[in-house]
């Protein structure tokens, strides 16, 4: 590039100079395009079975309908037919009035496709009878027809008891609600934190800083609202003081990345069941170790989503059924690489479609799916 600006310069001076530059600024600015305008296609030829529909009916322990009590569930059902989708556990089932008519809308028109799980609002606690009362009524909801309880990640991050101080997830005033699911036969899906790489550096190494860059308000540290660690351990505190609760934890724990270390915790927790909402990419990129561990804990693992977006689960069908190899994953910022596919045995891929979750979670029809 030098000799030939030397070249401009000599030849004709400085308006040569000038366009010179350009053209070394315009080279410059092609060679060094963006992180997120970097997205080559793969010029891999592989056999490629992309799955649209799930091989086995299932049921989604983790999905999200906030408008229940009135909305027209037809476009939903229509959506989870395409998909195989036999139930879909509703998380946001809220609480009290709402709750009622979320169950009441089911009744009249999907009686045995979706269930909710009820929300307890967390505000107060420490205030007179807070706890009494927050029994009374999860057991009224459940009464009126809440299959579990789902607790948001909102608990641990950002509810602070009467005083002011940061409500902890383990904190003894909760203690008679996980004691009270256990009484009731009913699990816990409970999501802690976030991923580990929100409280990391926002720089060149975070794998998430894709993530950081378009949701900044993401970004955690120590003292926002603590760190991570501390958080988690909380959750994994109420597991142990509560071994005959069943706990679905969400998104794997935040440990999808790490499956020794959630080896570990599975082992030492039984009642500990995970589902892999939102977390299928960890999954996918790691398809042999990830197998070993759907071989080890067929029994307590489910399927979940999050977030509903029909056209999001096919990855998902893909990564846990097929034996494909670097197909694309649905969303940059939580993977820029490749997916590859588990090829579940069926007998395993039933259990996590749906075996597990008839199991742990009361009263759902079992005549949708296959029994064998
Ligand atoms: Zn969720």
């Amino acid at each position: 590039m030098n000799h030939l600006i030397k070249f401009f310069v000599m030849k004709s001076g400085y308006i040569s100079l000038m366009l010179a530059l350009l053209l070394v600024v315009t080279i410059h600015a092609q060679k060094d395009i963006s992180f997120e305008a970097y997205d080559p296609i793969s010029t891999l030829v592989v056999p490629e079975n992309p799955v649209i529909k799930a091989k086995f009916p299932f049921i989604d322990i983790h999905g999200h309908q906030y408008r229940m009590p009135e909305q027209d569930l037809g476009p939903v059902i229509e959506a989870m037919d395409t998909l195989n989708m036999g139930i879909m556990v509703n998380l946001s089932g809220r609480s009290g009035e709402k709750l009622i008519k979320s169950v009441q809308n089911i009744k009249e028109h999907y009686p045995n496709r979706f269930v909710v799980f009820a929300n307890i609002d967390f505000e107060g606690v420490g205030s007179d009878n807070w706890t009494a009362n927050a029994v009374r009524q999860f057991e009224t909801d459940v009464k009126n027809g809440a299959r579990g309880l789902k607790i948001y990640k909102s608990l641990g991050m950002r509810y602070k008891d009467s005083e002011g101080n940061r409500l902890a997830i383990d904190d003894e005033r909760l203690d008679p609600i996980w004691a009270k699911c256990a009484e009731l036969g009913v699990p816990v899906l409970i999501h802690a934190a976030d991923p580990r790489s929100f409280w990391d550096d926002f720089d060149g190494d975070n794998e998430r800083w894709l993530e950081l860059k378009t949701h900044p308000r993401r970004k955690r540290s120590d003292t926002d609202p603590a760190p991570w660690e501390q958080i988690i351990g909380e959750q994994h505190n109420i597991f142990r003081k509560h071994p005959n609760t069943t706990f679905i934890n969400a998104h794997m724990g935040w440990y999808a990345n790490d499956l020794g270390t959630l080896s570990d915790l599975m082992n030492e927790m039984p009642n500990m069941y995970v589902e892999i909402g939102a977390i299928i990419a960890e999954l996918g990129r790691q398809p042999r170790n990830a197998r070993k561990f759907f071989d080890r804990y067929q029994d307590r693992i489910l399927f979940g989503k999050d977030s509903w977006k029909p056209e999001e689960f096919p990855t998902y069908f893909r990564v846990l059924e097929s034996d494909d190899e670097y197909f694309p994953y649905h969303k940059k910022y939580h993977a820029f690489w490749a997916m590859y596919g588990l090829n579940l045995s069926d007998e395993i891929l039933k259990k996590v479609y749906y075996k597990n979750a008839l199991r742990i979670v009361p009263g759902l029809d079992k005549s949708l799916f296959p029994d064998e």
